[in-house]
């Protein structure tokens, strides 16, 4: 790709060719407005026929390719000993460097496993932005989530390249004022979702390594989206230019105690997960939990067919065309949006474009919902679904019942891999521009309906 083509001028092309085809549906305009009010203004609640371009999320959205099909013919369906479970074992410590594997049905799973293995009541776990279901798994193991993450990630505007740093003297007073005792571990995420798809640089990482080593405190890697970060971190940070991805994602790895893994994202599978540690006697609770949840430890909650084509979706997420080709469809979408004048989170991240809601609606107070409100309106236009990430997705805090004001109120344009193209692209920039323009005319929303975990998900509102 790029580097034939340094002398030529050569327009840039998804690295595959469509061998199967899914009918997308438009609707009228009409016909949105009363979908999204049915809805609750909620496009959790809207029905997939209902959605032209879909980018709610890019969690097991992604097309699988023709060798992960034919990894799904091999499926094992063994209760126990799985064949696939082994290629799934050897894929993960090939690619990733992590000892043990227990597989889970999807990443909060994980979470949950490594939640209730090691906070007791009263822990304290800092890392890099909170992320929803990763917090909330702490909270019910009796534990507090302390964001020790670099400022600039809370100011959309600040283009520093990594933005999912740690804050190595947040941290530091966090060890001094709570102590090694009450900090079961580091949650470390690459990239950082709740930032706009945010990468943590190399050299942060290894001095978070250093000064927990120091202390004895292990680092938990939220691996969920690994490959991206390893591919900004080759773009972007001097000296890795010349690296492949694949050695950049076995080094972070190998910087971190454990991770727990949402393979519905970079590893290109449509449902799966699992907790990957190097400590023997952890595995061994780990192993013993999972059959109570899960299932049994060579299954944890995947089809045998599953768990084959995570192992090859692990090992096509790290191909450089691949990784290229879909981290540069985000950046291509955002460069339109930014070339339109819009206000986004700058830098453009890796797994989606994030609108600034606060500033495109500025005539909307926080409680107003504007995110919320600008996610209908798209929908409205042109049937693309984006998803809310600001005061919503917040939530309340735990023990007062108060809610959380976000610095960042934004919407979520998520691009699922390897599914849609360029077009999509270009039509996804037109009805951002087109309800830019008409932003004025956009109410704000009240909650009628509040459920009382991770919320974004089943609420509903209404027109103020
Ligand atoms: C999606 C996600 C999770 C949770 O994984 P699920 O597979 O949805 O359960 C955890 N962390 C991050 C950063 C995620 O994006």
């Amino acid at each position: 790709m790029a580097q034939d083509n340094a002398n030529r001028k050569r327009s840039w092309a998804e690295p595959y060719k469509i061998k199967m085809v899914e009918q997308v549906r438009m609707t009228t305009v009409e016909e949105r407005e009363k979908l999204i009010r049915d809805t609750g203004f909620n496009t959790f609640l809207l029905r997939s026929r209902d959605v032209y371009i879909d980018l709610l999320t890019d969690s097991g959205t992604s097309a699988m390719s023709d060798r992960q099909w034919a990894g799904m013919m091999l499926g094992d369906e063994a209760y126990a000993g799985s064949e696939n479970f082994y290629n799934l074992e050897e894929a993960v410590q090939n690619y990733y460097g992590y000892k043990y594997l227990v597989p889970t049905h999807q990443g909060r799973a994980a979470e949950h496993i490594i939640s209730q293995l090691m906070i007791k009541e009263g822990d304290i776990i800092p890392g890099n932005m909170y992320f929803t279901t990763t917090k909330l798994h702490q909270e019910l193991a009796g534990g507090t989530f302390v964001d020790v993450i670099i400022d600039e990630a809370h100011d959309s505007d600040n283009e520093h390249p990594f933005k999912g740093n740690i804050d190595l003297d947040k941290l530091k007073q966090v060890i001094d004022q709570y102590g090694r005792d009450r900090i079961p571990y580091i949650s470390i995420a690459t990239t950082v979702n709740m930032a706009g798809g945010q990468p943590i640089s190399l050299d942060n990482l290894k001095q978070v390594r250093e000064l927990t080593r120091k202390h004895d405190i292990p680092i938990i890697h939220d691996m969920t989206r690994v490959a991206e970060n390893a591919y900004m971190i080759k773009k972007h940070e001097p000296g890795q230019e010349k690296r492949d991805v694949r050695d950049i994602v076995k080094e972070i790895c190998n910087l971190t105690d454990g991770a727990t893994m949402s393979a519905k994202k970079d590893a290109l599978v449509n449902i799966g997960g699992f907790l990957a540690v190097n400590d023997q006697e952890l595995f061994d609770k780990a192993r013993n939990m999972v059959v109570i949840y899960e299932g049994l430890h060579t299954y944890g909650g995947m089809a045998g067919r599953d768990m084959e084509a995570l192992a090859i979706g692990i090992r096509e997420s790290v191909d450089e065309d691949h990784i290229r080709a879909r981290v540069g469809q985000v950046e291509y979408l955002g460069k339109k949006i930014l070339g339109a004048g819009i206000p986004i989170v700058k830098p453009v991240g890796t797994h989606g474009v994030f609108l600034n809601a606060r500033r495109i609606l500025p005539h909307l107070s926080q409680d107003e919902l504007p995110a919320q409100a600008l996610a209908a309106a798209i929908y409205v236009d042109s049937g693309v679904r984006a998803m809310e990430r600001g005061i919503v997705s917040a939530g309340r805090d735990p023990q007062t019942g108060d809610q959380i004001y976000p610095k960042l109120e934004l919407v979520r344009l998520t691009i699922p891999r390897r599914v849609y193209t360029q077009a999509h692209m270009d039509v996804v920039a037109e009805s951002i521009e087109e309800v830019w323009l008409n932003r004025e005319n956009i109410r704000g929303l009240k909650f009628v309906y509040e459920p009382e975990y991770l919320r974004f998900f089943q609420s509903r509102f209404d027109l103020i």
